[in-house]
């Protein structure tokens, strides 16, 4: 079997007692260190970590403000950068699947008092739908034991990754609702692989906001 991240050969031996103990079961044993959890105090909005729980620069200087908080499960970096790239670029559908257990209890740990929430997945355009044939933030909300709606689309607007960051903060909300939903009466978290600059999650959230949703939080695999 190969690790879900580095796709080498795991050759260690199976054993009932180390699937007991290893919920990421999946994932090689360089690997599966690496997938950190944000622990410790975070800003308030972005959820990022900051070691005095104040609100960073970012969120300080960010205006009109439709997203009440995000909240992320774990670092952006080696082992999470991997697995989400090999999700998204790669077909690689199963890789998240040992995560589940894991990615509930960060739900419930950040929203479980929300008990009327609906999981909104942050969508790709048609046209990445078309070449990637599945939208990752879906399939991070389908782990998650809540209903999940689809309520927004999204124009295409070329690879966000080949942008500089001054290029996404400058582009014009790229998001729209879904003809023909109702929408749902209670709050809406909505659900992404990536908190970057925020740019995106804010504005899926200006649009459901402009439609008339009062309390927009957002979850997101890494930050
Ligand atoms: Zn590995
Ligand atoms: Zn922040």
């Amino acid at each position: 079997m190969k690790c879900l991240i580095c796709l080498t050969d795991m050759n260690q031996a199976i054993s009932w007692q180390s699937l007991g103990k290893r919920q990421r079961y999946g994932y090689c044993a360089d690997c599966e260190p690496k997938l950190k959890l944000i622990t410790g105090p975070v800003c308030p909005d972005c959820g990022r970590h900051v070691s005095t729980g104040a609100m960073c620069h970012d969120c300080k200087e960010r205006r009109g403000k439709s997203l009440s908080y995000n909240r992320s499960l774990y670092h952006y970096d080696g082992a999470s950068k991997a697995l989400l790239t090999l999700c998204k670029y790669r077909y690689h559908y199963h890789a998240l699947t040992p995560l589940k257990r894991e990615i509930n209890q960060g739900f419930l740990q950040h929203y479980g008092k929300l008990k009327q929430a609906t999981l909104v997945p942050v969508p790709v355009s048609t046209k990445r739908m078309e070449e990637r044939l599945f939208n990752q933030a879906a399939l991070i909300a389908s782990l998650i034991n809540r209903p999940a709606l689809s309520l927004l689309d999204k124009h295409h607007t070329g690879k966000q990754a080949l942008k500089t960051r001054q290029e996404r903060l400058d582009l014009a909300n790229p998001f729209y609702l879904t003809e023909g939903k109702s929408l749902p009466k209670g709050p809406i978290v909505l659900i992404d692989d990536v908190y970057t600059t925020g740019t995106t999650i804010h504005h899926a959230a200006n649009v459901l906001k402009t439609a008339g949703i009062s309390e927009i939080y957002s979850f997101t695999l890494a930050r």
